[in-house]
């Protein structure tokens, strides 16, 4: 695996001169025609056919079918049918809230899943999936990410909730993921800490077992997000409070629209899916949007592996 994918044109969203855009790896992936390749799905942005190419000849490689370029690799019925699809997603109350925007139509459409596994088998197969949630994880000591997070945050920065470290993370109590961490930190788990460990786990199996997954599933930090959206300049209130509400609103409206929020809106109870969490899930689709683009930055660049191999990153 490239150890820059996210930078090359192996990268989800990529682009080349000749107008062909790449949707991304196939998955489960299919072995290429080169040696160690896989076969990528390539779109003609020019006439909207699909093919698949190996994954070293995307940078030059140009349409079999307007273009004159040489034939493509079979690609199956689903991964020719496949969109250009980008999803935000946000934990909410019942499980995850999702977001997804169809990049040709702009069309924006949002589900909630009870669990990670739903959630990355989302019939849409977005190339790009931000979602707030930390991947990658310390055996000790805090993520570089999250350091610089806060540093960004300022004001904002106890938004900021530091990372599980990855040995306390199969604790059933809040007691004994304190009594672990205290062992290893000497400092305890807050119950506001502890209520994320659930989640966090989740991924954390998931992507353990299939960490070529992080191509396309990438942590967020809404607020930072939403400080990137805003210039550089943090929230200057709480999601909770009003006016919190009314400057995310604002930002999120004026890019994706009045009725994509609303509709999302009156999909769901309030009670399951809170206001906050519909704001930062588009925020997270608007990295999403720009991670696909080429456009999103990340914290740290550089970014550091965990000791099973996962980056420990945060996009905006
Ligand atoms: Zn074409």
């Amino acid at each position: 695996m490239a150890k820059h994918a996210n930078k090359g044109t192996t990268r989800a969203g990529y682009i080349n001169r000749n107008g062909q855009i790449n949707i991304g790896r196939t998955e489960p992936s299919r072995a290429g025609t080169d040696h160690g390749q896989y076969i990528y799905i390539i779109k003609c942005t020019k006439c909207g056919e699909s093919y698949g190419a190996n994954g070293s000849d995307i940078f030059e490689r140009k349409c079999p079918f307007c273009q004159r370029g040489r034939p493509g690799l079979a690609l199956l019925a689903d991964e020719i049918n496949k969109m250009a699809i980008v999803a935000g997603v946000d934990g909410c109350k019942t499980g995850w809230l999702c977001v997804a925007k169809d990049l040709d139509t702009g069309l924006i459409t949002s589900e909630v899943f009870s669990n990670a596994k739903l959630l990355l088998q989302h019939k849409l197969e977005p190339s790009v999936t931000a979602i707030d949630i930390p991947i990658g994880l310390t055996e000790n000591g805090p993520r570089q990410c999250d350091i610089e997070a806060r540093q960004i945050l300022g004001s904002r920065a106890s938004s900021v909730f530091p990372a599980p470290i990855r040995p306390a993370l199969q604790s059933k109590t809040r007691q004994h993921a304190d009594e672990i961490r205290r062992k290893i930190e000497e400092k305890g788990v807050s119950a506001q800490s502890f209520a994320i460990f659930k989640k966090v786990l989740e991924f954390d199996k998931i992507l353990s077992t299939l960490p070529h997954l992080q191509d396309r599933v990438k942590e967020i930090h809404p607020e930072v997000c939403f400080w990137a959206w805003n210039n550089k300049r943090a929230m200057s209130y709480n999601k909770k409070s009003r006016g919190g509400r009314a400057e995310r609103h604002e930002l999120v409206v004026k890019h994706f629209g009045v009725e994509a929020v609303e509709e999302t809106r009156a999909k769901y109870l309030v009670k399951c899916v809170s206001h906050d969490d519909i704001y930062d899930a588009f925020a997270a689709l608007w990295t999403a949007e720009r991670i696909f683009a080429g456009k999103a930055g990340v914290i740290p660049d550089p970014s550091p592996h965990d000791a099973i191999g996962l980056r420990m990153e945060m996009w905006y």
